[in-house]
């Protein structure tokens, strides 16, 4: 973003009001236990109640929550790969088993896989992960509704890169469904510093998950930041939709190319060289000073680098220096 653009459409952070507020924090007293402010203005952002919200030191704090409350001994969670790595490894740091299913091999999901493992696991957790992290690809709504129907426990369908998706499951939640969603501050609102996640779910799940956490877990710093932060929707819906185009841009240069390309509803595009190896190109590119994501090693997605879509500029030299190295 331009300073000159910065100035004119974009209100500056941190805010004054911000500021105000922070000084007038008493830091001799514990925060507000339950984050009432700050729940109340998450849900009034999705249009729910503050029992519907649950705010933690970032969406992985959630997710540990989650897998706390629910998981545990002599239980386990159903994640479909590839997906996001954390939902296995967090699951197993609660001591909850990890079952695993596979994707069909264009990355989207099995339906017949799926019922396979909820109906031989019975998993009290399934996790799906849209746009999922790292193959960028939006869960349709009847997948989430295949899956709804099928699982056994609760369904949370992570959406930490869900503002950049054409489609959310957020509107779904309902108190007489099994159905949580995640987000985070980390991602589209440009706050990772801040670690700051929520879920939106049913008010018997969210009191649930405050049985399972440290009291005083959100600092009264974070609560402000948060809170505040959503009053700059207009900015975060600009960098978004500045992306979004970029996106599409980079995705039909990509389609020129001799690269598969997954379609993407994210900040990111996956995308595999056909003729090349993928550590090669990346190496390459590197030597070209272009960073991107090297996925080639893992299982699944061999071969495959994922590049995160930045500016104009930033785009177009990652686009010569792969012409060139595929050259
Ligand atoms: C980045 C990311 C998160 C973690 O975000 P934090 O809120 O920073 O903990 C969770 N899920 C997915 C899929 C992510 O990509």
């Amino acid at each position: 973003m331009s300073p000159a653009s910065r100035a004119t459409t974009h209100r500056r952070w941190p805010s004054t009001a911000f500021l105000e507020e922070l000084a007038a924090i008493l830091f001799n007293r514990y925060p507000d236990r339950d984050a009432v402010a700050l729940r109340r203005t998450i849900g009034e952002f999705h249009g729910v109640g503050l029992e519907n919200v649950f705010a933690g030191n970032g969406s992985n704090e959630v997710l540990q929550a989650l897998c706390l409350a629910y998981g545990g001994a002599g239980r386990s969670v159903a994640v479909f790969e590839p997906t996001y790595a954390l939902h296995s490894h967090i699951a197993r740091i609660t001591g909850t088993a990890v079952v695993t299913g596979e994707r069909h091999a264009d990355f989207t999901l099995d339906l017949d896989e799926v019922a396979r493992v909820l109906r031989d696991a019975s998993p009290a957790i399934t996790f799906l992960c849209s746009p999922n992290n790292p193959t960028g690809m939006v869960e349709p709504a009847e997948s989430v509704a295949a899956v709804m129907a099928g699982a056994p426990g609760l369904v949370v369908v992570d959406e930490a890169y869900g503002q950049f998706a054409p489609r959310s499951a957020i509107d779904e939640v309902a108190d007489d469904r099994s159905l949580v969603v995640v987000r985070t501050f980390s991602k589209t609102w440009s706050m990772a510093a801040a670690r700051l996640g929520y879920c939106v779910a049913p008010a018997w799940a969210v009191r649930e998950l405050e049985k399972v956490t440290l009291p005083y877990h959100l600092d009264s710093v974070k609560q402000l930041g948060g809170r505040l932060a959503l009053q700059y929707r207009a900015e975060m819906e600009a960098r978004v939709a500045a992306l979004v185009e970029e996106r599409g841009r980079l995705a039909a240069a990509l389609a020129e190319l001799a690269v598969d390309v997954w379609p993407s509803g994210a900040n990111f595009i996956l995308f595999r060289p056909r003729t090349r190896d993928g550590a090669d190109v990346w190496q390459q590119l590197l030597d070209r000073s272009v960073l991107v994501r090297d996925f080639s090693t893992w299982p699944r997605l061999e071969g495959c680098l994922r590049v995160t879509v930045g500016t104009p500029h930033e785009n177009d030299v990652f686009l010569s220096a792969l012409r060139e190295v595929l050259a």
